[in-house]
């Protein structure tokens, strides 16, 4: 258990706040009575800190909600226009940056495709930098308002003591990502993996509300995911835990982009999946050539048997986060898990449970993300935002 320290009463005031935003923040719209309730403060302290936060502007008061007999409750909401964080996906089939208000409401976007396979770092590096002035300029937002950029890369992210990218499938090799765009920019920055992004937008916003322990798969090339354990993130000793594409379902099967053999990646990814397919795309054209293969299900022999086959990996691979984690919830997203999970959803389950123990199986539903494919960058957007909301950054300003 954690030793909790003996607080001074800053320290105290400071978590006060921070448990009235991040219930405003998380849950949008609630009466001081509500807050009282959810955080476990006192009315009085709802009262002090909701006071000081109105002051400041960073919450406002939204409307009003009827109470039972009694005058009615102004209800109160973070203030969309006090400052705004920006949102990057690094994905492999293109960049993405978005903006958003306090209220997590998108502003502005920018996307840009990205060829051939293989990530150009210094191609990367100017979408991204393109990406935060294009969003900057339509929304007419000041450089001095954005509290912060999150970026979300496919790889595995070194935090200290400087930011690495290791991208073994797609050829970054200790790529100091955070140092060439801070090169070019003085907006506070913060990295993650994307699919740990995406599992932390799905899992405030979207499909995983609610749950505490869960799986949240990213499909889109390759694959990848974000273990939640008992309501955080789990790492690893090097924070390359969950790199799920590279577990193996077949031993000696198909070479994997990361140089083994066999891998879910190897079968389950859309690039494999167009191989195998035999119509190999340039990570730009895979969405389409996707989208494609599923459509020709229909009439297509190759196309449906090929789809089967994918199925019946993904399950086998869901399975053995079953078996090993004991999961309440799997939830597929990506890209092409939404693509592929909006079809085969029915037939991923029906292998998941063939290959899974019984007893972890009953326990766990397997769903389709909720927020799209703009997962990455809502996730990516919302690391500045646990700053803001925990105390530890104010607006650039
Ligand atoms: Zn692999």
């Amino acid at each position: 258990m954690r030793e909790r320290k003996r607080g001074t009463v800053r320290d105290l005031r400071r978590e006060n706040r921070a448990a009235v935003l991040w219930s405003l923040y998380l849950r949008q719209r609630r009466s001081r009575q509500d807050l009282s309730t959810a955080t476990g403060l006192s009315a009085a302290s709802v009262t002090n800190v909701v006071r000081e936060l109105l002051d400041e502007g960073i919450v406002i008061e939204t409307g009003q909600a009827d109470s039972d007999g009694g005058r009615p409750r102004a209800l109160l909401g973070m203030n969309p226009e006090y400052g705004y964080v920006i949102g990057v996906d690094v994905g492999e089939t293109r960049t993405r940056v978005e903006l958003f208000d306090l209220t997590m409401t998108e502003r502005a976007k920018a996307e840009y495709p990205l060829d051939p396979y293989k990530h150009d770092v210094d191609v990367v590096v100017a979408q991204i930098l393109t990406g935060l002035d294009a969003v900057l300029g339509d929304s007419g937002i000041d450089h001095a308002a954005v509290l912060g950029v999150g970026v979300g890369v496919p790889g595995i992210i070194e935090q200290r003591p400087e930011v690495l990218v290791h991208g073994q499938t797609y050829g970054w090799d200790a790529v100091p990502l955070g140092r060439l765009l801070r090169a070019h920019t003085d907006l506070p920055l913060y990295f993650d993996n994307g699919a740990k992004t995406m599992g932390q937008a799905e899992m405030w916003f979207g499909a995983g509300r609610g749950a505490r322990n869960a799986v949240v798969v990213l499909i889109g090339s390759g694959v990848g995911a974000s273990l939640i354990s008992g309501g955080t993130t789990y790492q690893g000793a090097t924070s390359s835990a969950a790199e799920l594409g590279h577990i193996v379902v077949v031993v000696g099967g198909r070479k994997c982009r990361c140089g083994s053999t066999g891998c879910l990646e190897a079968y389950a990814g859309a690039e494999a999946i167009l191989e195998r397919y035999g119509r190999p795309m340039a990570a730009a054209d895979q969405e389409s050539a996707l989208a494609e293969l599923i459509d020709a299900a229909g009439t297509s022999a190759l196309a449906a048997a090929i789809l089967e086959e994918t199925a019946q990996f993904l399950g086998a691979g869901i399975a053995s986060l079953i078996n090993l984690l004991n999961p309440e919830r799997v939830i597929l997203g990506g890209w092409a898990g939404l693509q592929l999970g909006g079809r085969l959803l029915a037939e991923i389950r029906e292998s998941a449970r063939q290959h899974s123990l019984r007893h972890p199986f009953a326990a766990t539903s397997i769903e389709l993300g909720q927020l799209g494919p703009g997962a990455v960058a809502l996730g990516a957007a919302t690391l500045p935002m646990e700053s803001f909301l925990n105390g530890s950054l104010g607006p650039a300003a």
